[in-house]
């Protein structure tokens, strides 16, 4: 079975570790800087194969260089990104299944925050990693797209099973939770997971995963009806 690690890097990022318990074999998810990442892996005597990268943004492929350096690992990215994703070696596109002996992930095309943001969807493990397009409670910026891309990027998300784990890339979910209460009043779902996520990071823990299922109940960005309302929070949310 697979276990995932959350791993702080930065200021607020996460990258992940995805383990295959079986033989210690593991991907890397967005690794911001590459200490952390090895710091990890030496002592829990992991295997690096793979450098996943949801998006090029810096903070989210810094430790590309060295863990690819280090371990021999090989890094994956979206195709139409290959020239600003470092030191990319399997180049995936949209709905295509990548796998091999250890992994299996789809890959979703979900573009907005960035023209080649990418989620990969592990299915057998209901385990989803989506970057800087969904977050806890809310959504990425849209830096690169529109609009239009981005509820529709969204709207995909939604379609995996309430039950998918989603690990994102950053830890915004108290600030995001303090918007979507200011927009949506009277939401219990809401107000419960607030309470779970104080409870959270009073103990210093990650907030994450989230599921689809309490993001499709609490986050205001999934439960916007329609392009224009979601183009608004969208707004509202740049200057929040
Ligand atoms: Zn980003
Ligand atoms: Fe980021």
């Amino acid at each position: 079975s697979m276990k995932v690690e959350i791993i702080k890097c930065l200021q607020d990022n996460y990258s992940y570790l995805l383990i295959n318990e079986i033989n210690q074999n593991a991907c890397v998810i967005d690794p911001s800087e590459s200490k952390p990442i090895i710091d990890f892996v030496e002592k829990k005597n992991i295997n690096l194969k793979f450098i996943l990268n949801t998006h090029h943004h810096h903070d989210h492929v810094g430790g590309n260089n060295e863990l690819k350096k280090k371990y021999r690992a090989k890094v994956i990215g979206f195709k139409n990104d290959k020239d600003r994703i470092p030191e990319i070696d399997i180049f995936v596109e949209n709905n295509q299944t990548w796998t091999n002996e250890d992994f299996e992930a789809k890959i979703i095309h979900i573009p907005g925050h960035t023209s080649g943001h990418i989620c990969f969807y592990f299915s057998k493990d209901k385990i989803a990693f989506t970057g800087d397009t969904l977050f806890s409670l809310g959504c990425g910026r849209i830096f690169e797209g529109t609009y239009e891309q981005m509820f529709a990027s969204l709207n995909k998300l939604k379609k995996l099973p309430i039950d998918t784990k989603v690990y994102c890339g950053h830890e915004y979910t108290l600030k995001n939770s303090i918007f979507c209460s200011q927009h949506e009043k009277n939401n219990k779902n809401l107000e419960k997971k607030i309470f779970e996520i104080e409870d959270k990071l009073k103990n210093n823990l990650p907030t994450i995963p989230s599921t689809i299922g309490e993001e499709l109940a609490c986050n205001i960005f999934l439960r916007a009806k329609n392009l224009e309302d979601f183009s608004k929070l969208r707004d509202l949310k740049d200057n929040f």
